[in-house]
């Protein structure tokens, strides 16, 4: 029945599905046609990202062992920064994003509510004047799992919610296909108000909406943050890597496993590369045990 289940999901998802039949067995078993287990590597070294304020503020946070599938920091919430602005950037830091950063440093102490209002409210950037709603995330607030986004699109910027439309059915497929419902993970983006035309975030909206997502995964404390598209895992990260490079390698944020994937509106352009990004999906599930 599991198995059944399993490969409606993934015939949902636009993976082909083959059925061995085995006259031994009561029931058939149902195997994924592609993609094969995802290896990883045993020595792969873990690539620590910190946040700009952490280079400054933070001692480095040694990688967990491998028997360590819960990072003993989950435990407690890890420090509050009491000065966002990174040291390096002060001498020459544009005058927008100064102002967009100043006075911001309260956000990391914020609870839920709070944190919604601060979106809401929120003018720190341009996208301000342009955007329908602010788009602040949704699902399961003490959620394993965390995906997280690029920006509002226009349907979510009509709507104030991340991942809606075609794109959100593929990404609420892709879950299903994980065993979990939307309702399970929590869902939010790098930026909470569109971009015009969807273009790609500016690094400077970005540094100004990153304490909103910063705090959402220090309220969260997911096991496992599943990064969708090259946009988000470069903002994320802290990359100039390709999302093919990202792939398959193992990241932290904040001490938080990173799985890189595709972003269900490409898979949607190509879907030959499903079952890529069903190969990711299988090991986030891996971590999430
Ligand atoms: Fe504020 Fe983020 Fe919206 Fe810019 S994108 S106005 S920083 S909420």
């Amino acid at each position: 029945m599991e198995q059944n289940r399993r490969r409606q999901y993934l015939e949902a998802m636009g993976i082909q599905t083959w059925m061995r039949r085995d006259a031994d067995a009561d029931e058939a078993q149902v195997e994924e046609a592609t993609p094969q287990p995802v290896q990883v590597p045993e020595k792969q070294p873990v690539v620590q990202v910190k946040t700009p304020a952490e280079k400054v503020h933070k001692a480095p946070v040694p990688a967990p062992s491998r028997a360590e599938e819960v990072p003993a920091w989950m435990d407690e919430p890890p420090p509050f920064d009491d000065d966002f602005i990174p040291a390096d950037l002060n001498d020459d830091i544009p005058l927008d994003l100064e102002q967009g950063l100043k006075g911001r440093t309260d956000i990391a102490r914020l609870d839920w509510k709070g944190l919604e209002q601060r979106v809401a409210e929120c003018q720190a950037c341009e996208l301000h004047k342009t955007r329908t709603n602010t788009v602040f995330g949704v699902g399961d607030r003490e959620a394993s799992l965390m995906v997280i986004g690029e920006a509002p699109g226009a349907d979510e910027d009509r709507q104030g919610e991340p991942f809606v439309g075609r794109a959100g059915q593929l990404l609420n497929a892709m879950l299903l296909a994980m065993g979990l419902q939307r309702e399970q993970v929590f869902i939010a983006n790098i930026l909470k108000c569109r971009p015009p035309n969807n273009r790609d975030p500016r690094p400077d909206e970005a540094l100004c909406c990153e304490p909103f997502l910063k705090r959402q995964l220090q309220l969260v404390r997911p096991k496992v943050i599943l990064c969708v598209g090259r946009v988000a895992a470069q903002n994320l990260l802290k990359s100039q890597e390709t999302l093919g490079r990202m792939r398959g390698r193992q990241f932290e944020y904040d001490g938080i496993p990173v799985i890189v994937s595709y972003h269900p509106a490409y898979l949607l352009r190509s879907p030959d590369q499903k079952a890529k990004a069903w190969q990711d999906l299988q090991a986030a599930a891996k971590r999430l045990g």
